[in-house]
């Protein structure tokens, strides 16, 4: 291992990091974290961090979850690699996908496709939501449906269905046959309310008017987070998803609930489809499911589905589609590992618990901080938006967000910002004392952000 002055010196000189301008990065290295424990982490200098970010909203055991490990290294020791391509499988593979299943069952889930990630999840959900209907007899359905502001991972039929230009606009042209529709945001939407419910409503009608410009029988599916996470933590009305699903179920229109963040208790339930009553027709997965520890995603198929792949009579059941390290076994055993800690701790629960105190919380930071436009948030997902202008809505500017961040950071918690908003996402183990840091060095970032604006 090299000294810590020639990894300071080279940080970010020979690698481009994601969602990152490399010269930027350059210029302002990133902070090097060098270890982890319980739910905090430790950066290069020896700064002790409680770490608001959950690693990326998945390392939801925290950092120091031994059956996990254990089950990793002893999966290491017996069997590291081997495929699952026709022919062959594992045990933790087979093991894995009866887990799934039961996990998912009252979401109606039956069969699971093993990614390497939630952007493998969403490519294997949209693929394959284009092959059932091909096997359905109904091969003129190829077009998606989503929303703005969602995020879906970063492969081309992802990037495509994603709702953020930034993600986008370097990388023209996306996929054709991509329809977007508002998002359920009662902080910033077209409709001149901030009603939940005659969002939800209007959201509603605007894919209702898609449908039938386009023609129901040209649309594939629609693809939605339960909670748009990237986006800025927009937690919809709870009548938006039940509206939806009644939409898509009247014109044969499958529903994708991306379930990558809100998978495995992050929104306070044991998923965003759960949370919302709904059952939807497909689910992608990854992040949680290993608690963060290897790289893996599963892409959760409906009994709705089953029989048109595994009944068809030649090719087009057959699934043309798969990676390297689809069901990975030491994946497979982590997330075995990571599904009876989730079980056993519920940690879901705690979610929803700590979630509705950190809320409050930021509410109640929003009440004296006027540079906070808007708090949201839905278990342990939330977030706090910048403005400079309460009344405009003018988003912060980023010297302003940058002071929030790095004097929150100094007060010993990590935030993740992103453009004018704030994300928490903290490990789901934390209690009510770890809620409580969170606020109170955001309590003084507020501050700080405060003074950076009017220039001092
Ligand atoms: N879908 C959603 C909802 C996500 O939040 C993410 C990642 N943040 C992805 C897909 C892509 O996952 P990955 O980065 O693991 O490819």
């Amino acid at each position: 291992m090299r000294d810590t002055n020639f990894l300071i010196g080279n940080n970010a000189k020979h690698v481009w990091h994601p969602m990152a301008h490399p010269g930027e990065m350059r210029a302002n290295p990133p902070r090097i974290v060098e270890q982890g424990e319980g739910v905090e982490i430790v950066d290069i200098h020896g700064h002790r961090t409680l770490d608001g970010v959950g690693g990326l909203w998945n390392v939801n055991l925290g950092y120091s979850c031994d059956p996990v490990k254990d089950a990793m290294t002893a999966q290491l020791h017996k069997l590291p690699y081997y495929n699952a391509f026709r022919g062959t499988t594992t045990s933790p593979l087979i093991e894995l996908s009866y887990e799934l299943c039961e996990f998912f069952k009252p979401e109606g889930m039956a069969r699971t496709f093993l990614t390497s990630g939630g952007s493998d999840s969403v490519e294997t959900c949209l693929r394959l939501a284009r092959q059932f209907h091909r096997a359905n007899g109904q091969p003129e359905r190829t077009k998606f449906v989503s929303l703005k502001k969602g995020y879906h991972g970063t492969h081309f039929g992802g990037a495509s269905v994603n709702g953020n230009p930034n993600f986008r606009r370097n990388y023209e042209p996306m996929l054709a046959g991509v329809i977007h529709l508002p998002a359920p945001f009662t902080y910033r939407n077209p409709f001149d309310t901030d009603d939940g419910a005659i969002i939800a409503r209007k959201i509603g009608a605007a894919f209702e008017e898609e449908i039938a410009f386009h023609g129901a029988d040209t649309i594939a599916a629609l693809i939605m987070e339960p909670v748009l996470g990237s986006g800025g933590v927009i937690v919809p009305h709870e009548s938006f998803f039940p509206i939806m699903r009644e939409i898509c179920d009247r014109h044969g229109i499958l529903l994708i609930a991306d379930e990558v963040i809100t998978g495995f208790g992050r929104a306070g339930s044991e998923c965003g489809s759960r949370l919302w009553g709904i059952k939807p027709d497909m689910m992608s997965t990854a992040k949680g499911i290993t608690n963060g520890y290897f790289p893996l995603g599963a892409a959760m198929i409906g009994e709705k589905l089953v029989s048109a792949f595994e009944d068809a009579k030649g090719p087009v059941g057959t699934i043309s589609h798969g990676y390297t390290y689809s069901g990975h076994p030491i994946g497979a055993a982590a997330a075995l590992a990571t599904l009876a800690e989730v079980k056993r701790l519920d940690v879901a629960a705690n979610a929803a618990a700590r979630g509705e105190e950190l809320l409050a919380g930021l509410h109640e930071l929003a009440s004296r901080h006027e540079i906070v436009g808007d708090a949201r948030g839905k278990g342990l997902m939330a977030a706090l938006e910048l403005v400079s202008d309460r009344e405009k809505k003018t988003p912060a500017a980023k010297d302003v967000v940058q002071a929030l961040y790095d004097k929150t950071y100094e007060e010993g918690v990590m935030v993740r910002t992103s453009g004018n908003n704030v994300i928490i996402s903290p490990c789901l183990i934390i209690d009510n004392s770890h809620v409580a840091r969170i606020l109170s060095a955001l309590d003084a970032g507020l501050a700080a952000a405060a003074r950076k604006m009017k220039g001092h």
